[in-house]
């Protein structure tokens, strides 16, 4: 050892590894929607430091910026502090604060004067929240069908398009198999969801060197940095590319025939009856079963059949005319066959598709054999015997080691479902669903593509005083399932389910204030928001909400949206138009639930759930959400939160309904440890000693498949009869992939006029042109409303690394990193508009202005222009000081953003993808103006005071100098030893 650190030497001997807490609490982290497991230390009773849990199946031990920095969302100025009454005008921020007695009797009298008269009057909507398997079961319970999450905003375009097409979905019930894939095709993925694992499994890719990472994206930041190729494609357009694909793939007869027979619908047949109601339908047999033409019998039978030879293409002649052909004899043809017609089109030719997407036609088609080269040359096969649907037993798992994940940037377009679609057709064409090197389900997926249930909310089905007959979410497979008067009139208040969103199958949120504000279509009395900021980032046309949510009847000087209540843990730009605040805790403060309910934590090779445990108490007046909202159920007599004396059934609240809640018998919100002596897993009794177990174990139950049931999910035998145990299906029969997609041709029927449901006349074309059984690709309709010479550029958000929507707003390290957003531009872009790198900006779409600040890269297409998203601020809310750079220099692109399209028949359709909802962020066209004196910061909005009980917020942080040793920072800074 040196003499200089020697511990007697003259220099001072640095401690390695000193303890940093004197005690370690496991939990899950919640400053992102990924659910990795932490461990929280604590000393002297303080958050002191946050890491990774090793142990725990999400991140392995990962942690990123925005989990080490949750000790900041803890301690933030921001929080709230106890229940609110507004006592000034909305919007306004003027508050007294209340007891929570008053409070909750406030919020009982509301809900019960609704529920007792009419229980639709209440629109309860959630934002990001993780505990959607109460709040679903808590509306259903109230009597409500206004209810859903966030997810109408977020990405239901990619999970329905999902879910009725494979039975599964990227990120949440799905995954890359990252150890085998070859080639990883990423679309529209900055570094928002799935944030830990996918940079784990890109860092297992690039560690492994034998993968091609290709991420399409019109921005080059996050993954796409790391990316071995990136395509900058122009925004909405992806569809086009994908077909481009397709087209190449079947150009050059690189498919997986063999897969198509064996797990999809191509063989199926289809009827060709033009001008009646059965055209495009599959063909059926009595026993309601699919048709198809069997090349050996040369016969027309069951299609589920494994002993027949099934045609892929052709014409047959049917003798069973179906109803509404007239009697007349029809032919069918397999559903390859039209697939082979649509994409063989020329207008899919790369050729053709470049100019569009500004993707060079030679890339297509070298991607296109790529694809091909990775999927059939370099087949990828496992010693692991399996035993498919019909009992055939299989020596090796074989797989087509290509992968693909899609998000955001294909979500938030109008045209995305279509986009969505088309991905998994290409897939579908490559034979690599759930194989080995492709793309893998997570349990409890795959499922019926869709599955049940259906959504409830008809009219017999909502009563005063009585719980729903059903759930308020859930898949239609036909326009009778809609939910719609008879003259065609939404029921919903989001019009979810109706003829402007027919597969809404998370609702639509975006949709509500508005809805609300006009009484269309009808009014509702309380609108019950938990965790979304939908006066600010969450809506679009942001200070047009602002107005609708503080409009006043004239006639009865009465808010147009009566009442508000709203809770969260922060004070976010919702606050000031609330006028009933049910603060909640932080994370770390509360009991919570990621369950298989919901969305649980699971992995492609086995089941996982997990829990939240209160780390810290609360040194606030404040009260978990969950908590107040079964009180609040108890309150209102809710049968499933009430014993029969009128009681609480769940009287040590959320905990005591997470142990003790049964959905179904044996079910329940957690999986791990049920019975009564906790040796069970899936399903059994009730374990009051289930929270414990979790806590032993991290807070995380992990159930591991078998290897036989680890691939072919949708048609492994092993695996459906394990998922059947689970409850997870109904059945053990084979998912078939759903490559033509029949709802959808019934939704395009009925928008040509045929079917027993219609659509009014004014919503026909339009569901005629957007549904289609086989993808279609249309222009984003910000196109073809907004003039593109006036607006050339199109323009949108990415989530950096390092904040999650706008929960790191208040976040002092965060805010470090991202403390305002600038406008990215393509530095040949700038040189065509005479802008430089800083140069001041207006940038204006047909619906508002605001100001920036232009910073030019090389990585992002030349017709697109970018920024942070959610880093703009209104003055005063989150606590900021009044020079924060978030609302001085920073800007909101939602005030660009129409939440309406123009009128067409005196109608206004929402900015959103026609069939599922979908907020199409991402349509946005703009111009790009220079304006040196533009003045910076956010000058739609007028700033909000502290709310009460908010403290003013320290000018500098030094949290963490308590926990210095004797010598303490002071000292240090003064010049002595360190
Ligand atoms: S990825 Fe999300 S959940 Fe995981 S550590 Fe980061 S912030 Fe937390």
């Amino acid at each position: 050892m040196p003499d200089d650190i020697r511990p007697d030497s003259k220099y001072e001997t640095v401690d390695l590894s000193p303890p940093v807490s004197d005690e370690v609490k496991a939990t899950t982290c919640y400053m992102c929607a990924c659910r990795c497991g932490i461990k929280v230390h604590l000393k002297d009773g303080s958050i002191r430091y946050i890491e990774g849990n090793k142990d725990h199946p999400v991140n392995k031990g990962v942690l990123c910026a925005k989990g080490s920095a949750g000790i900041m969302q803890h301690y933030s100025p921001a929080r709230l502090s106890q229940p609110l009454r507004r006592v000034g005008p909305r919007g306004s921020g003027e508050f007294e604060a209340i007891s929570w007695d008053e409070a909750l009797a406030t919020a009982e009298e509301w809900l019960g004067d609704v529920r007792k008269t009419d229980p639709k009057k209440l629109a309860f909507f959630t934002g990001r929240d993780q505990s959607q398997s109460l709040t679903g079961f808590w509306a259903s319970q109230f009597g409500t069908p206004n209810h859903a999450a966030h997810g109408g905003f977020c990405s239901v375009n990619m999970a329905a398009a999902d879910i009725y097409t494979i039975g599964g979905s990227f990120w949440e019930f799905g995954e890359p198999d990252w150890e085998h894939t070859r080639y990883f095709l990423m679309f529209g993925v900055a570094e928002d969801h799935d944030s830990n694992p996918i940079k784990a499994g890109l860092g297992k890719l690039k560690t492994l060197g034998k993968a091609k990472f290709v991420s399409v994206n019109p921005v080059r930041t996050g993954y796409s940095a790391i990316a071995d190729e990136w395509v900058g494609i122009r925004p909405g357009t992806d569809g086009l590319f994908v077909m481009a694909l397709i087209h190449e793939l079947l150009r050059t007869g690189q498919v997986d025939l063999e897969f198509l027979a064996r797990y999809t619908n191509a063989h199926w047949l289809v009827r060709q009856a033009p001008g009646t109601a059965d055209h495009g339908l599959f063909v059926r047999g009595s026993n309601g079963k699919p048709l198809a033409y069997d090349r050996t019998s040369g016969q027309i039978v069951d299609a589920s059949r494994t002993d027949i030879d099934p045609a892929m293409r052709g014409s047959f002649p049917l003798h069973d005319s179906a109803p509404g052909d007239g009697g007349a004899d029809t032919e069918a043809v397999p559903a390859f066959q039209l697939l082979l017609d649509r994409y063989l089109d020329a207008r899919y030719s790369p050729d053709v598709v470049a100019a569009k997407t500004g993707i060079d036609a030679g890339a297509i088609r070298r991607i296109a054999g790529e694809l091909a080269h990775a999927a059939f040359e370099q087949e990828i096969t496992l010693d692991v015997p399996w035993t498919d649907w019909a009992g055939r037993t299989h020596d090796k798992m074989v797989g087509r080691p290509v992968s693909m994940h899609a998000m955001r940037g294909i979500s938030a377009h109008s045209n995305g479902f279509q986009t969505c679609r088309a991905i998994h057709v290409l897939q579908m064409l490559l034979g690599s669903i759930d194989c080995p090197g492709g793309f893998r389900y997570k349990p409890p997926f795959p499922r019926p593509a869709p599955p049940g249930p259906k959504p409830a909310g008809k009219p017999h089905q909502v009563s005063p005083g009585a719980p729903m007959a059903g759930p308020p979410l859930g898949f239609v497979t036909a326009p009778e399932d809609l939910l719609v008067d008879e003259a065609g009139k939404a029921l919903r208040i989001d019009k979810a389910y109706s003829w402007d969103a027919p597969l809404a199958a998370h609702g639509m949120m975006h949709t509500v204030i508005r809805n609300a504000w006009a009484g269309d279509p009808y009014p509702i009395d309380v609108l019950f928001m938990f965790m979304a900021n939908m006066s600010w980032n969450s809506s679009m046309n942001t200070s047009e909400t602002m107005k609708m949510l503080t409009d006043k009847d004239p006639e009865t000087g009465e808010y147009k949206i009566p009442k508000i209540i709203y809770s969260d843990a922060f004070q976010s730009e919702m606050i000031a138009y609330a006028d009933l605040i049910l603060p909640d805790t932080t994370y770390l403060e509360r009991w919570d639930c990621i369950s298989l309910l919901d969305r649980p934590i699971c992995d492609a090779d086995g089941p996982a759930d997990a829990i939240r445990q209160p780390v810290v108490a609360p040194d606030r007046d404040v009260r978990p959400f969950q908590d107040v909202l079964i009180e609040l159920g108890v309150r209102l007599g809710l049968p499933a939160f009430t014993n029969s004396d009128g009681g609480a059934k769940y009287p040590g609240g959320y905990p005591d309904y997470l142990a003790n809640h049964e959905r179904a018998p044996g079910i329940g919100p957690l999986a791990g440890w049920r019975g009564e002596n906790g040796d069970s897993h899936g399903h059994g009794a009730a374990n009051p000693d289930q929270l414990a177990r979790y806590v032993e174990n991290g807070c995380f139950w992990k159930g591991e498949f078998t290897p036989s049931q680890r691939y072919h999910k949708h048609a492994n035998k092993d695996y459906l009869e394990h998922a059947a145990k689970m409850g997870w299906i109904a059945s053990p029969d084979q998912i078939v992939l759903q490559l033509y997609s029949e709802p959808q041709q019934r939704f395009k029927l009925a928008g040509q006029g045929f079917g027993r449901v219609l659509p009014p006349v004014r919503f026909r074309e339009r569901i005629a042109a957007c549904f289609d059984p086989l993808p279609v690709w249309y222009a984003p309709f910000e196109d073809g409303h907004t003039d593109p010479a006036a607006y050339p550029i199109h323009a949108l958000t990415q989530r950096p690394m390092a904040m999650y929507h706008s929960w790191g707003s208040q976040n002092a390290w965060l805010r470090q990193i991202h403390g305002w957003n600038r406008l990215y531009m393509n530095r040949k872009t700038a040189v065509g508009h005479g802008l430089a790198d800083g140069d001041k900006v207006r940038v204006e779409s047909p619906y508002g202005s605001v100001n920036a600040v232009i910073a030019l890269m090389e990585g992002c297409n030349t017709d697109t222009v970018w920024t942070w998203n959610a880093i703009g601020k209104q003055k005063g809310a989150w606590n900021l000081s009044k020079d924060a750079p978030e609302s001085n220099k920073g800007f909101l692109l939602n005030h660009l953003i129409t939440d309406l399209l123009p009128p067409k028949d005196g109608y206004r359709f929402v900015n959103a993808d026609p069939v599922t909802g979908q907020a199409a962020w991402f349509d946005l066209r703009v111009r790009v103006v220079k304006d040196d004196n533009a003045e910076l910061g956010d000058g739609n909005t007028k700033p909000v005071p502290r709310a009460p009980g908010v403290k003013p917020a320290k000018k500098l942080s030094r949290y963490g100098a308590q926990f210095l040793p004797a010598r303490s920072w002071r000292r240090n800074r003064k010049g002595g030893a360190t």
